[in-house]
């Protein structure tokens, strides 16, 4: 589970919203009181009581990380749009996709709540600022319609609805890539369902050793105990109820916070073949879309399986040879992510050090603030 020092490594990442604001105007005012530094490790340590600290992101442009301890929902930053709070590494996927006019359309697969939509278009307005009018679409697809709606919430907030077509309820893989109205779509952005294992407050493995602590759970609610593997029910990120803080160590939640009942190595492998067959079926049908140029796929696990292997068979796919898709060599990505030095797995991407170099991943607990990543 979450260790307290694991959340104390953590600043607040705030990304602002180009579309809204900007840095500096948000400099004068939500964090007008905020000390300025260059040291992300200040803002880390800053005990709370201390001086509130504000820096600017060296990577990512418009994120900023801030003193944890404020509840800047309640600002009025927040309520605008102007202030999106999202993990630093969240943001790597909608940089690094990088869409520009000439790249036609963009496709986020899998899309709510809804964080990377939002940032796609400010990254579009950021090249364009007269994208307002730009025949440029952004098609954001989520399968769970109850989820679609925080999308549309979200997108409405921070004023991309007029880029952003939302299909609520939409299958990504239902969507025929040879249909006209995606035949410019020239950049995607993947980002499915996964274990949820680099979330700050999930365990990459759970504790596989606490079977009578389901037993103490179900007597307690007066409900039997769910199968191994069973998906039994949605929570929120983090939440866990009184009375459950034992049995939650057999369950792992993913990042929609669905739980799996998680007794054995086993259960976790089933678990995550499972989610890696969807994920490398969601790459593949991505790479059909006729115009496509550019893809990224991430996931918030840090699951190799999820992850370089997904990529791997990704490349080693018929479709991929055929239509020469290729990892993006570090010295071609934006130069704000070129610096970022925690790269991929070698030994997961067949000794090919050019594709280990070529992904990214962060690794929550190593110092730099961030959630793990890939
Ligand atoms: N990109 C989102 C963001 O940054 O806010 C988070 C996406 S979340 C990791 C994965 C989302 O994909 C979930 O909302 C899930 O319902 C949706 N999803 C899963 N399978 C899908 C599919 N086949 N087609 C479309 N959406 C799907």
């Amino acid at each position: 589970r979450a260790s307290a020092g694991e959340e104390a490594n953590i600043p607040r990442w705030v990304r602002v919203n180009a579309l809204r604001s900007s840095v500096e105007d948000q400099l004068e005012t939500t964090f007008a009181a905020y000390k300025r530094t260059t040291e992300l490790q200040e803002v880390i340590r800053s005990p709370p009581g201390a001086t509130r600290l504000v820096y600017i992101d060296p990577h990512v442009p418009n994120l900023l990380a801030v003193t944890q301890g404020t509840d800047l929902t309640k600002t009025d930053a927040y309520g605008a749009g102007k202030i999106i709070l999202q993990d630093k590494a969240s943001c790597f996927p909608a940089y690094l996709l990088d869409p520009r006019s000439e790249d036609g359309d963009v496709v986020d697969a899998c899309a709510a709540p809804g964080n990377k939509t939002t940032h796609l278009a400010a990254v579009l307005h950021g090249h364009r600022p007269e994208f307002e009018s730009a025949p440029q679409t952004i098609f954001a697809f989520e399968k769970d319609s109850r989820r679609a709606q925080t999308l549309e919430k979200m997108v409405r907030i921070a004023g991309s609805r007029k880029q952003t077509v939302i299909a609520p309820g939409q299958d990504f893989l239902q969507v025929d890539p040879e249909a006209d109205k995606y035949k410019d779509v020239g950049v995607l952005l993947l980002d499915p369902s996964c274990s949820g294992s680099g979330i700050v407050g999930r365990d990459s493995m759970p504790e596989l050793h606490l079977p009578d602590a389901l037993d103490k759970q179900s007597q307690g609610k007066g409900a039997p105990p769910p199968k191994n593997g069973q998906t039994v029910r949605k929570r929120k990120h983090g939440e866990v109820e009184k009375g459950e803080k034992e049995a939650s160590q057999n369950l792992l939640i993913d990042d929609e916070g669905n739980e799996t009942v998680v007794n054995s190595s086993k259960d976790l492998q089933a678990r995550l073949e499972a989610l890696s067959s969807f994920q490398l079926i969601i790459l593949l049908h991505a790479f059909k879309f006729p115009s496509a140029k550019r893809i990224t796929y991430s996931t918030c696990s840090v699951h190799a399986a999820e992850n370089e292997r997904v990529v791997m068979k990704a490349l080693q796919s018929d479709i991929a040879r055929r239509r020469g898709w290729r990892i993006l060599r570090r010295d071609d990505q934006v130069s704000g992510l070129r610096d970022w030095d925690v790269r991929g797995l070698p030994e997961e991407c067949g000794g090919d050090t050019e594709i280990a170099e070529g992904c990214i991943r962060s690794h929550k607990g190593d110092g730099r603030g961030v959630m793990g990543f890939f």
